[in-house]
């Protein structure tokens, strides 16, 4: 182990090409120790649990490969202090799971990310299916109790499935209600739209879900959608980011596009939007490069991490 993975701090960008080496989150150190982290950056590669087109089993690895774009330092040094001053951050790795058994993979998942949240480390979670974001709620619950839900998608992920088969990407957020995992009443939702979506949305509003379609998000904008989230999100925070909440002229890699929807601008403004709030934990799902152009997609999921730990940090003087 060299000194400089001694400190926890990802490796100097000016040393060796960015896009060589092991393959970690932005360069950070590749570690499982606990004892000396903030924030353990985890993939999931799963996606059994689709309806629609698979691949995004492949998103932590495409994600990691964009990240090796991102310098430690943010674009306007004299506003925001960079993440990595503040938050110590490892990559964590891939957590196994078991291609063919989801309600295996499910468990499993959550059991390997229960010691991370334990020890107080902030998980962020890099998908897979939204079906990734279950075991996650299950593991920050049990720590945090039930937790508030800041949710960017073009679908709800309401749908009550059936008693046989409870589990897929469309059923994550009933079941975590069911659960009593989240607090639909402390809850947004942000982006909805899509003829997918129409059927449920009346379902998710009438459980409580605060939520913000795409068009109406469009009208509003970003202060006013921030404003509603930091009134109603009252926390502790899980916050779930399904890329396809974002237009696919801007994230055209993933297994569900709903055409009209936010823009890449858009998103990191919501992101960065969200300082201040009480985090639990954070998830980042359904990137599918197979069908992504040129690292579009990609590109801005690694952003978006990136922009998520500045937020992070900020709460962390
Ligand atoms: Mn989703
Ligand atoms: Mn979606």
């Amino acid at each position: 182990m060299t000194g400089e993975q001694d400190r926890l701090v990802p490796q100097d960008w000016q040393r060796g090409p960015r896009y060589g080496g092991a393959y970690t989150f932005a360069r950070c150190p590749a570690s499982r120790d606990l004892s000396r982290t903030d924030v353990a950056i985890v993939g999931v590669p799963m996606d059994m649990a689709v309806m629609y087109r698979s691949g995004a089993r492949f998103g932590p690895r495409a994600i990691r490969d964009a990240s090796g774009q991102l310098r430690p330092h943010h674009w306007e040094p004299d506003k925001i202090e960079p993440p990595f001053d503040k938050l110590r951050v490892i990559d964590y790795g891939d957590i196994e799971v078991f291609p063919g058994y989801i309600e295996q993979s499910l468990d499993h998942v959550r059991a390997e990310l229960a010691p991370i949240v334990a020890a107080g480390v902030f998980p962020l979670v890099l998908g897979g299916d939204h079906s990734t974001t279950l075991p996650a709620l299950r593991a920050a619950a049990a720590r945090h109790g039930r937790l508030s839900l800041v949710h960017f998608d073009a679908h709800p992920d309401f749908w009550p499935g059936t008693p046989e088969r409870p589990y897929h990407h469309g059923t994550v957020f009933r079941r975590a209600s069911e659960e009593g995992l989240i607090d639909p009443a402390a809850s947004v939702q942000v982006g909805i739209r899509g003829s997918i979506s129409a059927a449920i949305i009346p379902e998710a509003r009438a459980a409580g879900f605060h939520l913000i379609t795409a068009e109406e998000f469009a009208r509003r904008g970003v202060s006013a959608t921030l404003e509603d989230i930091h009134r109603i999100a009252r926390g502790p925070v899980y916050v779930s980011l399904d890329i396809d909440s974002v237009d696919p002229a801007f994230a055209p890699g993933t297994g569900t596009p709903e055409v009209a929807g936010l823009t890449s601008r858009e998103i990191v403004a919501l992101v960065r939007g969200l300082r201040g709030l009480p985090l639990a934990a954070f998830d980042i799902v359904e990137v599918a490069p197979a069908y992504d152009s040129s690292e579009i997609t990609a590109l801005l999921a690694a952003n978006l991490v990136y922009e998520f730990l500045l937020a992070l940090a900020d709460g962390r003087r």
